[in-house]
């Protein structure tokens, strides 16, 4: 593990003081393992290198939106960036202050903004004309002012996998550069929002500098063009984004990325936003699974755990790779193996011929940087309970999300009457009626 939270101690893995092995004792396997100190480290990162008081650290909430974690990180003066009301509500639900929360996302609802405007937030990230006008509605029913902020597509290839690029001109994200004067122009007209800024999110898991430094300075240009013309414009949203170890050595860090952001400012009294999701929680985290056998197919071995495709989608979903690990190192011999869950898909695989030392039936396994876009994607297929989730910090660990009975899983479904009562004739309406047709 490359986290300085997650070490071994006498070849056994370690999440800070507490050894993975008993917890896994105590909670059983697969399930989420987070340092609390691993998040607090990435999140004063931040802090130290945009040095700035007034900046606003607004934790992507999709990346990992556990309320404990959300609790954690808002203690430290965390804010939240949210796409939902759901997310809303647990960001609220920790502690996390409504001034501090900034609503992004292509696919506001009425309702949502409604909630968010209730709630008083520090600023919808706006995507459209469209989106603009409904927001000036819904705020005047609201009797009030929503402040926002234009979401510009700089129409940039941040070189991340094709699925979480969101900066390019065919995405479906932001508005075009050359469109941003006009729909400054009419927000200023309208009664009901409060043009306040621009900002930027191009996609994620971003190694590079460049893609960050052209979309900030295409950001930061605009904005001044815009307050050339007369707007009020004071806050620069910069988005999250940046990408987290992996193989390339010479990935930017946390404090390279925030000295291009203060690169950006520094001669101007732009209030600053950042939107960090992984950056934040994807090391400060792993997944812990058992193996379940071993195969030896026609042609290779497959390690088979019990952590599948619907534990850790990523994957599956965009070929995430991540560095998997036994728990406990011994001197054995090493052989190439398959890993794979033992969900009924081919898509349930997460590495191909990769070398391990030998592991046999009932032996534990962690995966690396499986804080963010890890439980939050999880799902129940092949009728496989949601996962725990625990965290550690220091000397103390808790679970922060048990893992659901069958009943519990099971008990969401709703049978019908018609369909519970047995042996019985069914009666069929004597005339056709045509809600009976939908
Ligand atoms: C997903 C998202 C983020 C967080 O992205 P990370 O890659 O996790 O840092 C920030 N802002 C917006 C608008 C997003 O959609």
């Amino acid at each position: 593990m490359q986290c300085l939270d997650f070490q071994r101690r006498n070849g056994n893995l370690f999440a800070e003081h507490i050894a993975i092995a008993d917890i896994a004792k105590t909670v059983g396997t697969p399930f989420y393992c987070y340092s609390a100190t691993a998040l607090i480290r990435r999140y004063q990162a931040f802090k130290h290198g945009l040095d700035r008081e007034s900046a606003l650290i607004a934790f992507a909430v999709k990346a990992n939106s556990n309320v404990a974690v959300l609790k954690r990180l808002a203690h430290e003066g965390a804010g939240a960036d949210i796409v939902s009301a759901g997310e809303l509500h647990r960001a609220l639900l920790a502690g996390i202050p409504a001034g501090k929360v900034v609503f992004s996302g292509v696919g506001k609802t009425n309702e949502e903004i409604a909630f968010a405007l209730s709630a008083g937030i520090f600023q919808f990230n706006v995507e459209s004309a469209e989106e603009l006008d409904r927001i000036n509605l819904v705020a005047a029913d609201c009797s009030t002012s929503a402040p926002i902020s234009l979401r510009v597509n700089p129409d940039i290839e941040a070189g991340g996998h094709s699925k979480i690029s969101t900066g390019r001109a065919q995405d479906k994200f932001g508005i075009a550069q050359a469109d941003i004067p006009s729909l400054a122009a009419r927000a200023s007209h309208m009664q009901h929002v409060d043009l306040l800024g621009l900002d930027v999110h191009i996609g994620s898991q971003i190694t590079s500098p460049k893609p960050f430094k052209d979309a900030f300075s295409k950001l930061r240009g605009l904005a001044d063009q815009l307050r050339r013309a007369g707007y009020p414009i004071s806050r620069l949203d910069f988005g999250g984004g940046l990408g987290v170890g992996g193989t390339s050595r010479n990935a930017l860090d946390i404090a390279e990325y925030c000295a291009l952001v203060r690169a950006m400012t520094v001669d101007t009294d732009y209030h600053i936003t950042v939107e960090p999701g992984r950056s934040i929680a994807a090391e400060a985290g792993i997944l812990v699974s058992r193996v379940i056998s071993t195969k030896k197919g026609a042609e290779r071995t497959f390690l088979i755990l019990d952590a599948g495709m619907n534990d850790l989608m990523r994957p599956a979903l965009y070929d995430a790779r991540h560095d998997i690990e036994p728990v406990t190192l011994a001197s054995r011999a090493e052989e190439p193996v398959d890993i794979v869950g033992p969900v009924c898909e081919t898509g349930d695989t997460f590495a191909r011929q990769t070398k391990l030392q030998r592991l046999h039936a009932g032996e534990l396994i962690a995966f690396a940087n499986a804080g963010a876009y890890g439980a939050v994607l999880s799902n129940e297929y092949n009728s496989r309970p949601l996962i725990p989730e625990v965290l550690v910090e220091k000397g103390r660990w808790a679970i922060i999300r048990a893992r659901p009975s069958y009943d519990e899983m099971s008990g969401r479904d709703l049978v019908p009457s018609w369909i519970g009562i047995e042996h019985e004739k069914a009666v069929v309406a004597p005339t056709l009626d045509a809600t009976s047709l939908h």
